[in-house]
């Protein structure tokens, strides 16, 4: 289905009210029913009918069905975050007993998931480095049910082969799920690759301008109506109406965003991976990349995230470049218009390393919708700093 139609036209119903352009916002909880007869009649039906806002919305409905033909995949759910939306459908998935094998270092959030919050009900995680099949294979239990997937992850972006993931996954009945935020749908298309679930913080690309915390869950309709009247209905994490209006105006604009922010980070990386102060850049089509092929092979594309470590074994040396920065705004999250650093040494607490850890020394960056030459002048200036 072609693009603009899906993002311009798809769902709207405009002669419903009144011919607008731009989809109403219907901020209401509750609705209401002409009979005791319809009562009856709809309520079996709650995925699919209006009846209260925590199962449906009107304007919600709009924003589930033009994700869901973006994805490619028959459904969509949309969340208040995109950790909702990975929580709810992880625990659609398991029961107690259950086993999950994932790949290591998901985002963070989605690791107490997995370390902290299953084990409280009986489901354990075996996490695994995720570069070769194989790992995935040997850490598969009788009792595995899920395969937790993150390709490219959004700090040192390794990657896992979706195809070959999900084929070994179908050969033992485990549901495969990808946090995909990163490249979006536009980028990389993991229903196609045989992915099971597809998920998504829509704070970041999908949403883009950095004023609305939201998450998508994409899938067959039979998984999205298993989740919708279990965890979905139950621990109630959806989207408000107008969040979810938000995101239908974000979403129009995605492809020309997306491809802004990944032009912009191309050449933001062909700069530092020359300059001397600069020791590694990690990036997935970088040429040091050494996952290159398979970045080549199952994406579309690039997004604007990529991530430095400087020629440098100080942490004051990284917490002084980015402080020096001024056109990045130090910060958590990415996908927005504005273009952020977050440097690792943040997460050092006392603003000190152990001997050996080198691990304060990334420094990620998030390309935003700015000129290219005000974000390479201000890395240069805060390069020289160093
Ligand atoms: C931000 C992020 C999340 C969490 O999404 P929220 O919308 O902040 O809850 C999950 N996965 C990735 C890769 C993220 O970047």
């Amino acid at each position: 289905m072609d693009i603009s139609y899906i993002l311009n036209e798809l769902g709207e119903e405009r002669s419903q009210y009144f011919n607008a352009v731009a989809p109403p916002i219907i901020q209401t909880s509750n609705f209401m029913f002409p009979d005791v007869e319809t009562m009856r009649r709809m309520f079996p039906h709650e995925f699919e009918l209006p009846i209260y806002t925590r199962g449906n919305n009107p304007t919600v409905e709009i924003l589930r069905k033009k994700l869901a033909a973006l994805e490619g995949s028959e459904d969509a759910l949309v969340l208040a975050s995109g950790s909702a939306a990975i929580a709810t459908a992880v625990i659609a998935n398991v029961n107690q007993g259950d086993h999950i094998v994932s790949v290591a270092k998901p985002y963070s959030w989605t690791t107490k998931l997995m370390q902290n919050f299953l084990p409280r009900f009986g489901v354990t995680t075996t996490f695994v480095d995720g570069t070769d099949v194989s790992q995935f294979e040997n850490a598969i239990q009788p009792n595995t049910k899920v395969i937790y997937l993150e390709s490219p992850n959004t700090f040192t972006f390794e990657l896992q082969d979706l195809a070959a993931v999900a084929k070994l996954a179908k050969a033992h009945g485990i549901v495969t799920m990808i946090d995909n935020s990163y490249s979006t749908a536009l980028y990389q298309k993991p229903v196609e690759l045989g992915i099971d679930v597809v998920l998504y913080s829509a704070s970041k690309y999908i949403g883009g301008h950095s004023d609305v915390v939201a998450g998508v869950i994409c899938g067959t309709k039979e998984m999205m109506r298993k989740i919708f009247y279990s965890e979905y209905m139950t621990l109630g994490g959806i989207i408000s109406p107008m969040n979810a209006w938000l995101m239908i105006r974000g979403l129009r604009t995605l492809p020309l965003r997306l491809e802004r922010s990944a032009r912009t980070a191309a050449e933001v990386v062909a700069y530092l991976e020359n300059h001397p102060k600069v020791r590694r850049v990690y990036f997935p089509y970088s040429k040091t990349n050494p996952q290159l092929e398979l970045a080549k092979r199952q994406m579309s594309g690039c997004g604007g995230l990529l991530t430095i470590s400087l020629e440098t074994d100080q942490i004051e040396v990284v917490d002084r470049f980015a402080n020096s920065l001024k056109r990045f705004l130090l910060g958590v999250s990415w996908g927005g218009h504005e273009s952020l650093a977050f440097p690792a040494s943040s997460g050092y607490a006392d603003g000190t390393a152990q001997p050996g850890d080198t691990g304060f020394n990334l420094i990620r960056l998030y390309i935003g919708l700015e000129e290219p030459e005000g974000l390479i002048a201000d890395l240069k200036q805060a390069l020289e700093h160093i």
